[in-house]
């Protein structure tokens, strides 16, 4: 995969968080509290920030956060910060997955594209869908239409998971970004209430099966029309995506499938507890929508017989 060298990095599709709330790693904004050298006065803002950005933290439910882009702004601006700067490429990814989907949502599903920021956090952040640390891993909350990821995840993804390969990045934000799809045209509401009406766990797992390879389809969809994406100033974002970028999309797929995360932890393999899709599936359902390019045509995990039990 190549990126274009010449393409504006939009950071207004992002908030950052990392520098504030929760506390902990991050620092706070980037001010340098001096600890030590400060004595007890460093101490005390310390103490006033931790509680301050814990209240704020608790009191912000709803995607309101406390962003502040002017660091991920500065550092974003020269354009050649994709190719160095892991923050400044996830950007980009988000620039041409959301620039896909302005296109292609009419053009598909007849609606409208609303855009979704995505939050960088760095820890614990709090959501419209309730507080949440790094532990989760990146997803995407249907009540305040935004992705969260600290992507720290990416570490974890390669170190533990088995998947170092730079395109699990995109396919992990377009997946997420499958969601917020799913949630503006209807799809999501509708499995919620497909679950609720349910007669066993089994069967709850199995929509939820169903909503998460769409997504991982959504994302492969996405993969094909990568290299057609564009900047608002019209500059393509990517000059390629090969081969390897798809075996790398896959490969990941593989490693977070049910069936491996579970053998990987240990368990024994319990169809009736996934609730992603098996490492086959999600490859399955990736490679399809990468192919065909067609969401309507590909992604149609909701049709009878396309996702079984166990799968
Ligand atoms: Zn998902």
């Amino acid at each position: 995969m190549e990126l274009n060298e010449n393409a504006d990095i939009d950071t207004s599709q992002v908030e950052d968080q990392r520098g504030s709330g929760g506390g902990g790693g991050g620092g706070f904004g980037g001010l340098p509290i001096p600890i030590g050298g400060g004595g007890i006065v460093g101490l005390i803002i310390t103490v006033v920030l931790l509680v301050a950005g814990g209240y704020f933290g608790v009191n912000q439910l709803g995607g309101g956060g406390s962003a502040d882009n002017s660091n991920i702004q500065q550092e974003c601006a020269d354009k050649s910060a994709a190719k160095t700067k892991l923050d400044c490429r996830n950007v980009l990814y988000i620039n041409s997955i959301q620039a896909f989907w302005k296109q292609a949502e009419p053009q598909y599903f007849g609606k409208q594209y609303q855009p979704a920021k995505t939050v960088l956090f760095a820890n614990r952040v709090s959501t419209g869908c309730g507080a949440a640390d790094s532990g989760t891993g990146p997803f995407y909350c249907p009540a305040d239409d935004r992705v969260y990821i600290d992507l720290t995840f990416y570490q974890l993804l390669a170190q533990q998971l088995g998947a170092p390969g730079e395109f699990a990045q995109p396919y992990v934000l377009a997946h997420e970004y499958g969601h917020h799809i799913q949630d503006l045209v209807g799809t999501e509401a509708k499995m919620r209430r497909a679950q609720q009406s349910a007669s066993s766990e089994a069967e709850q797992n199995l929509l939820s099966v169903k909503l998460e390879l769409q997504a991982d389809c959504y994302a492969g969809v996405w993969a094909n029309h990568a290299t057609e994406t564009k900047t608002s100033s019209g500059q393509p974002i990517f000059k390629s995506i090969t081969d390897q970028d798809i075996q790398e999309g896959l490969d990941t797929a593989k490693q977070i499938g049910d069936d491996t995360l579970q053998q990987r932890s240990g368990q024994q393999i319990n169809p009736a507890e996934f609730t992603h899709g098996t490492s086959a599936d999600r490859q399955k359902w990736f490679k399809r929508g990468f192919d065909s390019g067609n969401p309507v045509e590909a992604c149609d995990t909701f049709a009878a017989g396309a996702v079984k039990p166990g799968d």
